[in-house]
């Protein structure tokens, strides 16, 4: 080890990398991370932390709204693009700058370069053009919107990365994606004033979570004046004589709009980074294939986060980071558990999620009980909103373990941080019932649902 410059070289100052580089720094390790473009990576400088901003300033509107109901008379309100992009700016700016000081203070060095790896132990610094070795690596690099280059037109497109930082709020807006990230920008720029519309070639939006969440979602969203058009995609955009973008849908009717958002997936960032000339192994999406202890095939070569194509998410990139440095510095091989991860969607309303949706728990098991209830949230009675809040728990029906909870409505993400706990403590419905309720909140019907609103037996509703 001794004839390597640093114990652990990162590369990717990301979630996942910087909490490794800061915590083998903190075990005494010789340390090094390299990032190419801003610390913090796509979670702080155009990930969840923007995105979360955003949210807040695209939901005044609707608190102006409700206010009157309250009590209150609320001037016209006006609202300054520029304003919120700057102040989104200062706030990343800070949180960079303490992920930085975080792996310096632990002892850490920082690079700010590109990495490229020459060998199994020798990384190319292409600012610095110089060549470090370590002992081991870990690869960290994240991912990035996937490109559509097939789209004619793809170069008038943008994708979430230059949504955060537009010149001016569009007028007009199209989304095209079915996944959270677009389901949240199309509920961002409409709370804002955009007229906006969501297109996804699927079925329906959020695909993958539980049918009542995404069905009711998608029927609010469009009560809010959201335009969602299924089983579409865009087949050609062109730039009109008044400057805006014409696009052709596969319906065959033509969108007029400012701008046009793609957010169709994201593809990992494993190119030019030399993977190729040392035999690290890719996937067929040109993911790192690792082991269940993040191990690339090359033995002292890691990788972790969404580099890995696993759980695209920030606290999971983290969690592999933990675990990477149990098995590789501490002698204590810990593989990532990714069962049973709690979620949200920062929609307006908000989903918050956890464990097996009704689908695929009637796959899983011969008895679900589901329980479900739907109701006006005390706050939009005064303000007369007329919106609903979901609650729906799956329960295996025959050891009563709850195996889902799933959230549409205010705060829905704040309560599937806590309905984490037990779902993933394996608790039974009978515990939920025994748990004193709190009055009055919303979330108190999640102990007060007694009797399952219906069973489904073999694949049955019975
Ligand atoms: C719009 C959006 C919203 C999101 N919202 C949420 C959310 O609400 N909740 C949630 O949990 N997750 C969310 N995510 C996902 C989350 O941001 C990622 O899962 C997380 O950032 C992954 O961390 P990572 O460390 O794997 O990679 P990243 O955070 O992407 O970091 C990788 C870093 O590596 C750098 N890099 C790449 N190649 C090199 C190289 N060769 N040399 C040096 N540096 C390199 C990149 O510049 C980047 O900074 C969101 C993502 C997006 C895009």
């Amino acid at each position: 080890m001794a004839g390597y410059d640093y114990d652990l070289f990162v590369i990717g100052g990301g979630s996942g990398g910087v909490r490794a580089a800061r915590m083998a720094a903190s075990l005494g390790k010789r340390v090094a991370i390299a990032e190419e473009y801003r610390y913090g990576g796509t979670c702080v400088i155009r990930g969840c932390v923007p995105k979360k901003l955003y949210v807040y300033a695209s939901q005044f509107p609707e608190h102006f709204a409700d206010a009157a109901g309250y009590g209150w008379t609320v001037p016209e309100a006006s609202f300054d693009w520029p304003t919120l992009v700057a102040n989104k700016d200062k706030e990343i700016a800070r949180l960079e700058a303490i992920y930085k000081k975080n792996v310096e203070g632990a002892g850490g060095e920082t690079f700010h370069s590109r990495a490229v790896l020459v060998d199994p132990h020798s990384v190319y610094l292409t600012a610095e053009d110089r060549t470090v070795s370590a002992d081991q690596i870990l690869i960290a690099t994240g991912g990035r919107p996937a490109p559509h280059p097939a789209l004619s037109g793809h170069e008038y497109c943008i994708f979430s990365n230059e949504a955060f930082d537009l010149k001016e709020l569009p007028k007009a807006i199209m989304i095209e994606g079915g996944g959270y990230i677009a389901v949240e920008f199309a509920n961002i720029f409409h709370g804002l004033g955009v007229d906006t519309t969501l297109v996804y070639r699927g079925q329906e939006i959020l695909s993958r979570f539980d049918m009542d969440l995404r069905r009711s979602l998608h029927e609010t969203m469009e009560k809010k004046g959201i335009r969602i058009l299924c089983h579409a995609v865009s087949e050609r955009v062109r730039k009109n004589r008044e400057g805006r973008l014409d696009v052709l849908l596969s319906s065959g009717q033509t969108l007029t709009v400012d701008q046009v958002m793609l957010a169709i997936g994201r593809i990992p960032n494993t190119e030019n980074m030399g993977l190729e000339g040392v035999d690290v192994e890719l996937g067929k999406t040109g993911a790192i294939v690792v082991d269940k202890y993040s191990r690339t095939n090359i033995e002292n070569i890691w990788a972790i986060g969404d580099v890995t194509h696993r759980v695209q998410l920030t606290p999971v990139a983290i969690h592999e980071a933990m675990c990477f440095i149990e098995t590789a510095f501490k002698d204590n091989p810990t593989s990532p558990d990714h069962d049973t991860i709690a979620t949200a969607v920062f929609s307006q309303p908000e989903i918050g999620t956890v464990g097996l949706s009704e689908d695929e728990a009637v796959k899983r098991f011969p008895e679900i009980e589901v329980y479900r209830t739907s109701f006006r949230p005390m706050r939009h009675t005064l303000s007369g909103r007329d919106e609903k809040m979901l609650m729906k728990l799956v329960v295996d029906g025959v050891s009563r373990k709850v195996l889902g909870a799933h959230i549409l409505g205010p705060d829905a993400g704040e309560m599937a941080q806590l309905l984490g706990i037990p779902l993933k403590a394996g608790l039974t419905k009978d515990d939920f019932d025994r748990t004193m309720a709190v009055h009055p909140t919303a979330a108190e019907e999640l102990v007060t649902m007694y009797k399952p609103t219906y069973r489904v037996k073999n694949g049955v509703r019975v």
